[in-house]
């Protein structure tokens, strides 16, 4: 039995953690949340700062925690939430799982003003992360997002062996939204 691998890809604030975890409640699937693993580091560790400037950890660190946690979470359906966000973890992605799982490349859909927006929201609901209160580090990692992750999502478009749906995400209604990522996933494997 090949296990799904569901990768939820795209900018901040358009619902990666809520359909999570929505998805996780439903199907019993495995977290590997790549953010949350990385804040987990000690706070004077380099990684830590790199965060909190809002720029992105080099990828070879990636790859030995991530590794790390999905050979942890073992052969089970999992989601996969915050990697891979530039080319060379895609590619990495592709050729260390496309053959031992279904991977299901979810990119959230949505434009950047929407994006702006509920960052804003979560920002003045106050239940925003220490990395959202500064609106610079914000704008670096909706910067980090257009510049590294859109060509990672472009590649991954194409790259074989794997599924990729392009979801729409921008309705104002959660349970739309979800409803279109749980149809995505039930598309055939197509590659
Ligand atoms: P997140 O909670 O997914 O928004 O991640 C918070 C921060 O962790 C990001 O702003 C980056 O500094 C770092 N980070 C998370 N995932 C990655 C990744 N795949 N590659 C590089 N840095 C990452």
């Amino acid at each position: 039995m090949t296990y799904k691998m569901v990768v939820l890809m795209g900018g901040q604030g358009v619902g990666k953690g809520t359909h999570a975890r929505r998805l996780i409640s439903q199907n019993g699937y495995k977290y590997v949340e790549a953010g949350a693993i990385l804040r987990s580091l000690p706070s004077e560790s380099p990684v830590a700062q790199i965060m909190a400037r809002g720029e992105l950890v080099p990828d070879e660190e990636l790859f030995k925690i991530i590794g790390a946690a999905i050979q942890k979470v073992g052969n089970v359906d999992m989601i996969v939430d915050g990697f891979p966000r530039t080319i060379g973890q895609a590619q990495w992605l592709v050729k260390q799982y496309a053959t031992r799982y279904d991977v299901r490349i979810i990119y959230l859909n949505v434009p950047e003003k929407i994006m702006l927006e509920r960052i804003e929201n979560r920002i003045r609901e106050g239940g925003g992360r220490a990395d959202d209160a500064d609106a610079a580090v914000v704008r670096r990692r909706l910067d980090n997002f257009f510049k590294t992750t859109m060509p990672a999502i472009e590649w991954l478009k194409t790259a074989q062996g794997i599924t990729f749906s392009d979801v729409d995400v921008s309705a104002f209604d959660f349970e739309t939204n979800y409803a279109k990522v749980c149809d995505a996933l039930k598309k055939a494997k197509v590659r």
